[in-house]
């Protein structure tokens, strides 16, 4: 089985996959101070806590919950949380604009990858 982590806050234990659809995007890294392209392809995972605030729609509770998160966890001497906010906030945008609202179990997902 491969090592999941949630999209959102990178928690090890996602348990449910959004539908999301491709898309190619340009971020801001306040880390770096560059640019960045990102691509987005199919689904996201969410661990329990990230998903309560997508059915809640709860942008804002997401992007600082990922923020919060990414600061415990990273070793970046970057602390300025309002700026990583932002950062999480515009790069999720992706998500709320691509999701189609259905979601499922996370084994599911992992079903349809057996055999690579
Ligand atoms: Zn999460």
């Amino acid at each position: 089985m491969k090592d999941l982590q949630c999209d959102f806050c990178g928690d090890l234990h996602p348990i449910f996959s959004w539908e999301c659809c491709d898309a190619v995007f340009e971020v801001y890294d306040y880390v770096t101070g560059k640019m960045h392209i990102h691509r987005s392809e199919g689904n996201w995972v969410a661990c329990g806590k990230c998903h309560q605030f997508i059915l809640c729609e709860d942008r804002t509770g997401l992007a600082n919950r990922s923020a919060q998160e990414y600061l415990q966890i990273s070793e970046t001497s970057h602390k300025n949380l309002d700026l990583i906010f932002a950062m999480m906030f515009a790069y999720q945008t992706i998500f709320w604009n691509g999701k189609s609202g259905e979601y499922y179990p996370v084994i599911f997902d992992l079903d349809e990858g057996r055999g690579n």
